[in-house]
């Protein structure tokens, strides 16, 4: 495993990326876009927890747990400029305005550093899967091809499997990433106030088999 400074924020905390395995297709996993979703947060964690004592998968992962450390940190869904991560990627349907205050995407494009820096990354890279980790209404939100990898997770947990949300998100990992750098991306919604005991139980083990079948990448 190796552990790396991902990014900065704006007020200069930093956020880890950790690697895993050496071979194999090259998969990304995010937890805490959202700091006021725990659920997603403690999957991720649980997964890293995992890969630290045993990652054994023919893959190239990289876990970031906390990408939006500043929301986590302050128990809100934006960062410390109260940016939507998940509304502020450079999409080419990238709007200035906001539904609410709530989704605020931010004074341009990719204006944040976190954005900047999964940008970066994702430039950088060779991706073949993506995996947010968020929490709502429980659903596995695919963008792209993300067979048979929410097949195993629908039979794991239940979880329905949802092409479209229903409304539009400019700036979202599942449109920038998804439908624009065409990356699979599975948004994957967490039943909100889950209790964390529960998700240890039953996600992060879905996760792990999940992380199996991307083997096949
Ligand atoms: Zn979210």
């Amino acid at each position: 495993m190796e552990m790396k400074l991902f990014c900065e924020t704006a007020t200069k905390i930093p956020v880890f990326q950790y690697d895993f395995g050496d071979k194999g297709p090259e998969i990304l996993i995010i937890g805490g876009v959202h700091g006021d979703e725990p659920e997603g947060i403690v999957a991720a964690r649980g997964v890293l927890q995992k890969a630290v004592q045993d990652f054994r998968f023919a893959l190239k992962l990289c876990l970031i747990p906390e990408f939006n450390v500043e929301g986590i940190l302050n128990k809100v869904r934006g960062n410390s400029r109260g940016v939507d991560l998940n509304r502020n990627l450079p999409t080419k349907d990238w709007s200035p305005k906001a539904a609410t205050p709530r989704y605020h995407p931010g004074p341009e494009a990719c204006s944040e550093p976190e954005n900047q820096a999964l940008v970066q990354l994702l430039k950088s890279r060779n991706f073949k899967f993506i995996v947010s980790l968020h929490s709502w209404n429980p659903m596995l939100n695919v963008n792209g091809n993300c067979q048979p990898e929410v097949d195993i997770l629908h039979q794991l947990t239940g979880y329905a499997i949802e092409p479209d949300i229903g409304y539009p998100t400019p700036g979202s990992l599942g449109t920038y990433a998804g439908k624009e750098l065409e990356i699979p991306t599975l948004t994957y919604e967490v039943q909100r106030e889950l209790e964390f005991g529960e998700i240890n139980r039953v996600h992060v083990p879905a996760l792990w088999q999940m992380l199996a079948a991307c083997e096949k990448r």
